[in-house]
């Protein structure tokens, strides 16, 4: 875990949910295939061709923009829109083959819901983000979820945290923004005037009540 500015006196967390909320390698690798697969149907090319040429793209972005893009932002530069990827998303991604419950997060979560305002704030669309909490156990807990058919832009872009913060309704300086990747989660954050969080994976959510509890 990574903190970064000041923890104290927040009173909203922003939770990005795929690789902070649960560990899956195989089901975050299996994001990247099977909407890779996708592309590759719909170029007419082989998977493994894409495959690097993804790689390939993102990497240039990576260079030029000095922060990894996201996959659906890199997908952008093959002529897939938000709004395809949006279905695409929903028709290939099956969170329910991968994950349960977990209520030492769903514990963890509870006593920081009596403390902070919760929100979730994630690159996948609404349906798959909220099947995702629900089968976690924790859906309860996010009212609300800022997903990426609400702006139709991905993080790391700043507009999604904006409507994050106004999901909150609390400025900037108000709210911690916790997440797995520092380019696509913290440091838009950080750039917006939020504190932030940067996790290894669900352990150092658990660990979250103590370490905010120390701060606040
Ligand atoms: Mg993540």
């Amino acid at each position: 875990m990574t903190r970064y500015g000041e923890l104290s006196g927040a009173r909203g967390l922003l939770f990005d949910i795929d690789g902070t909320l649960y560990d899956h390698p195989a089901y975050l690798a299996s994001h990247k295939q099977s909407l890779t697969e996708r592309l590759a149907m719909e170029l007419g090319r082989s998977y493994d061709e894409v495959r690097h040429e993804v790689r390939d793209v993102q990497d240039r972005l990576a260079a030029e923009r000095g922060r990894r893009p996201s996959l659906a932002n890199t997908f952008l530069e093959f002529g897939v829109s938000m709004e395809q990827n949006v279905a695409w998303r929903s028709r290939l991604l099956k969170p329910e083959r991968y994950l349960g419950r977990d209520p030492r997060l769903a514990e963890a979560l509870s006593m920081l819901k009596a403390r902070f305002a919760l929100a979730a704030l994630t690159n996948n669309p609404a349906d798959i983000a909220r099947r995702t909490l629900d089968i976690l156990g924790v859906g309860s807990f996010f009212p609300t979820i800022v997903a990426l058919d609400d702006t139709l832009v991905s993080k790391p872009e700043l507009e999604p945290f904006r409507a994050g913060l106004s999901s909150l309704g609390l400025a900037a300086g108000e709210v911690i923004m916790i997440g797995d990747r520092y380019d696509v989660d913290i440091a838009p954050a950080l750039e917006l005037g939020m504190s932030g969080v940067l996790v290894d994976g669900v352990e150092d959510v658990y660990a979250l009540p103590e370490i905010l509890g120390e701060t606040g």
